[in-house]
């Protein structure tokens, strides 16, 4: 059966592409191929720049009360859309239903931040700040802004970044992930229907090749990359060797911390959920687990009887909890760990290379697992593995356990489960993280606070979204004024201006 080609995006309609390489897309709850993507290359980016550069030439100049009526019929295609653009997230990455619903919502929150843009925008301004002499500052944006995006989210991570920089003036290239394309196509699509210019939104597909053909493209003055940290670290330094403004979300190994006057089974239920959710794929999955001694065998005999309990099936299906990993390379990948972590003697509770799920020859299924006694040189502790694997080490108190997670590569988010304030603020205070939930597994923040993590898990000085988004996606202009009257006397002043 011939398969169906997902062509790009640019200026407003669909495009084939120049490029004679293809990619597969799955359906990884059945294993089989159901489109092919072209893998774009310069020729392909230049088409989308050209369009990008005339649109941004008069929607840069567009009212911001216009801007934000897009946004606002945006958000309401979005919403009267929803079930078409959960059952492709679905489709495409095999998260379950509910969970992609939730991560559309998230994503569409971000919509309705941007609706706010006429407030948001608002500069500053001071009056006499010298004799006659006033100051105002104002933002305007930047010109074609570009965003790389990962498989995980096809929804709500490309939402992270376009409608904001969209709202801000600026027109925005995205090349979403090559693995679930065809919901960005959607997002695009919508967005022509709610009155957005030609142009202002245009969607590449394609690998490293076109990647670094954006990263190289010297008319694009900003990179937003959410994905690994190996592929983060990367664009972060050639975007900034071509003088690109750049933000670079990485990779994670969120910890969940267990103290003895946690309510186990509430925490219990938040950290299945946490890790298992999605997959394992998630970037602020709970992949790590450190228990106070005291408790550590309740919780593990909690968590063991809840993660046997999961079904594991089809997204499609909303009976089941979990569904398949993204690719068979990657289910590989996953199980290629587990192996390590037996091997280095943690102590396998829980296989999912077991379950019956993973051997089925359809779909790219496999069951969670969890290990217990896990030391912190291992590379199931030290390594994101982006799956169903929860991996428990055991501490001795409350400052060990904090030290693991400062200690730790990574610094996404991380969770602490106590009924104790002291140590709850003491945390808070004192965790090397960027995202911290008291009592919550997943502290994603709303879309009016912004979203990174520390150390590994970003490059560049900016979170993405809220009033960090608009800092990012904006230049800040600071106007100086001053009205003489003609006949006031003014003198030749050679010194550095000073204000009286
Ligand atoms: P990935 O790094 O493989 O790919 C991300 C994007 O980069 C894709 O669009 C891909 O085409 C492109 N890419 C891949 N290799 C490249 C290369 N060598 N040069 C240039 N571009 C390249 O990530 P993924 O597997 O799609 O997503 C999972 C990863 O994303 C995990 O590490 C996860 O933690 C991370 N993630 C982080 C966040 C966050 O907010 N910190 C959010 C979601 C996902």
């Amino acid at each position: 059966m011939e398969q169906k080609i997902i062509d790009h995006w640019i200026n407003g309609s669909f495009k084939s592409s120049s490029s004679d390489r293809f990619g597969d897309v799955f359906n990884p709850a059945t294993g089989e191929v159901i489109s092919k993507l072209p893998m774009g290359n310069k020729k392909d980016l230049e088409e989308a720049v050209i369009a990008a550069e005339g649109a941004y030439a008069s929607w840069s100049k567009t009212s911001i009360t216009k801007r934000a009526q897009v946004m606002f019929k945006y958000k309401e295609l979005l919403e009267s859309h929803r079930e078409e653009l959960t059952e492709l997230i679905t489709l495409e990455h095999g998260k379950v239903l509910i969970d992609a619903a939730g991560s559309l919502q998230r994503g569409i929150e971000v919509v309705d931040f941007a609706c706010g843009i006429p407030h948001l925008l608002k500069g500053e301004y001071s009056e006499q700040v010298g004799t006659g002499v006033d100051c105002y500052s104002i933002r305007q944006p930047i010109g074609i802004c570009s965003g790389v995006t990962p498989f995980n989210f096809p929804a709500m991570v490309p939402m992270w970044m376009f409608p904001i920089a969209i709202v801000c003036g600026n027109s925005f290239i995205l090349k979403p992930s090559e693995k679930d394309p065809s919901c960005s196509m959607k997002l695009a699509e919508l967005m022509q229907q709610a009155g957005l210019p030609d142009g202002v939104l245009n969607v590449v597909h394609g690998d490293k090749e076109i990647v670094d053909a954006i990263l190289e493209h010297p008319s694009i003055k900003t990179f937003s990359f959410v994905g690994s940290t190996p592929v983060a670290q990367y664009v972060h330094s050639k975007a900034s060797d071509n003088g690109k403004r750049v933000q670079a979300l990485g990779g994670a190994k969120n910890h969940a911390i267990v103290l003895a006057d946690a309510d186990i089974e509430q925490t219990a239920n938040s950290i299945i959920g946490a890790a298992y959710g999605s997959a394992g794929e998630r970037c602020m999955a709970i992949s790590v687990v450190v228990a106070i001694d005291s408790v550590a065998d309740s919780l593990k005999d909690k968590l063991l009887d809840k993660a046997k309990e999961l079904k594991i099936g089809p997204g499609q299906n909303s009976e089941n909890d979990m569904g398949p990993l993204i690719t068979a390379e990657h289910k590989a990948k996953v199980m290629d760990y587990i192996q390590q972590g037996q091997d280095s003697g943690a102590d396998l509770l829980l296989d999912g290379r077991q379950h019956p799920v993973t051997s089925q020859d359809k779909g790219f299924f496999l069951g969670p697992t969890l290990f217990d006694h896990v030391k912190s040189d291992m590379s199931i502790y030290l390594d994101e593995i982006f799956g169903p694997v929860l991996v428990m080490l055991r501490v001795k108190d409350f400052s060990e356990a904090m030290e693991l997670a400062n200690q730790h590569q990574f610094g996404n988010g991380v969770a602490l489960f106590t009924s104790k304030g002291s140590a709850a603020r003491e945390f808070v205070n004192s965790v090397q993280v960027g995202m911290v939930g008291i009592n919550v597994a997943i502290p994603v923040p709303l879309s009016f606070y912004s979203f990174g993590g520390w150390k590994d898990s970003i490059y560049g000085a900016s979170n993405i979204y809220g009033m960090d988004g608009v800092r990012f996606y904006t230049r800040t202009k600071t106007v100086t004024t001053r009205w003489p009257d003609i006949d006031e006397d003014q003198d030749i002043n050679l010194a550095m201006p000073t204000v009286d």
